[in-house]
């Protein structure tokens, strides 16, 4: 079994996070340390999901960025974000610091609690 990082952690509720979104697949937290007023993270929750990086997508889990968009899409809209970025850090040179794929929301629009 691959080593279980991080966000196995957050996913599994031993370390806590400011949780905004989760349903049967996806999770949604805060960054730790937010690049604008709103940025979250959102992970795929099944282990049959799991994958480092975009680097090690195979035909198996090839859905899994897509779904991070959809869910990243509905979750703005629900909350009447127009304008954000979603980005994904790819191995270390491209930033990538937790080997647990997620999806990196930006947005300057500040999330209304
Ligand atoms: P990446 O550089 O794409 O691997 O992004 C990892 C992100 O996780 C960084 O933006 C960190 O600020 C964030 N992070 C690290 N630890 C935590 C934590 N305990 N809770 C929430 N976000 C975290």
């Amino acid at each position: 079994m691959a080593e279980r990082t991080l966000f196995h952690r957050i996913r599994d509720r031993e370390i806590p996070a400011a949780i905004v979104f989760e349903d049967d697949e996806v999770l949604a937290f805060k960054d730790i340390h937010p690049k604008a007023p709103t940025h979250l993270l959102f992970i795929a929750k099944k282990d049959a999901d799991f994958v480092p990086s975009i680097d090690d997508l195979t035909e198996a889990t090839a859905q899994v960025p897509g779904l991070l968009i959809r869910k990243a899409q509905q979750f703005a809209r629900a909350h009447g974000i127009d304008g954000y970025q979603l980005k994904f850090h790819v191995g270390k040179g491209g930033g990538q610091e937790v080997f647990y794929l997620h999806l990196h929301f930006l947005s300057e629009q500040a999330l209304k609690e």
